[in-house]
């Protein structure tokens, strides 16, 4: 399994990245969390003719953006989104024709599903659990090719967080706020929560994702989060768009 980060900022693109995606490629699929708009760079990267499918922590714009760049990708096997109940009347106005190319006049085929209604059909396990956040968001543990991976992003600490990312491979948790900052006005983790979160659930690895735009505008103040989640958890890393990771066993 490779993940690849595309969009590490949380709110809106700075110069230190874009908004949230993670593309995974396994032996025969294309897994991608969340549609910020470091989705409009999926191109760059081996996006082959396997089947390709999209997961929706939320519907924050951060994380639809890059929708709108559908249409100068080419996922030859189709694209299947698949997000929490609701999805389909919360994107129904976004691929509106007044607002942006609409599903049907793109070259390959789009489909828009509920977790629970396909869940059991998918090639692969994945679960899906409840976080805490300004309303509901879902975070996503991922096993195939013998690895687990889990994306944890839009939440504040909690007992669904660490569930998700125990023993992983990888976990994927969100840094919004920085060290000691709880003047948010919606659940988000602070570096040294995140720290927690992996070492609670003993995870092998763990980057931060979705640093808020605003909070954070320099990698250096990246780094010191890390140092940060560092005092929890020994092995995190403050991650990067376009930094990668091979998960093998
Ligand atoms: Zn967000
Ligand atoms: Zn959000």
């Amino acid at each position: 399994m490779q993940v690849t980060l595309l969009g590490t900022n949380g709110w809106f693109d700075t110069a230190t990245g874009n908004t949230p995606c993670v593309l995974v490629e396994t032996k025969d699929w294309t897994v991608i969390f969340d549609a910020g708009y470091g989705f409009a760079k999926i191109d760059q990267y081996a996006v082959s003719e396997k089947p390709a499918y999209l997961f929706l922590s939320h519907f924050h714009y951060d994380h639809l953006i890059g929708f709108h760049t559908l249409a100068k990708n080419n996922f030859s096997a189709g694209l299947k989104i698949i997000g929490m109940s609701g999805v389909r009347q919360a994107l129904k106005d976004y691929f509106d024709g007044r607002f942006t190319i609409t599903l049907d006049a793109l070259s390959y085929p789009v489909s828009i599903h509920e977790f629970d209604e396909i869940q059991a059909d998918l090639p692969f396990k994945i679960e899906a659990l409840p976080l805490i956040h300004s309303g509901p968001v879902l975070g996503f543990r991922l096993q195939a090719d013998g690895a687990t991976l889990a994306y944890v992003t839009d939440t504040g600490y909690c007992a669904n967080a660490i569930n998700l990312a125990r023993n992983a491979d990888l976990v994927l948790l969100e840094c919004s706020l920085p060290n000691g900052d709880s003047s948010t006005e919606w659940p988000h983790l602070t570096p040294r929560q995140a720290g927690k979160i992996a070492r609670e659930a003993n995870a092998k690895q763990m980057a931060l994702i979705h640093f808020d735009g605003w909070r954070y505008q320099t990698f250096a103040q990246r780094e010191e989060a890390a140092q940060f989640a560092r005092l929890e958890f020994p092995h995190a890393i403050a991650g990067r768009d376009g930094m990668s990771f091979t998960l093998d066993k």
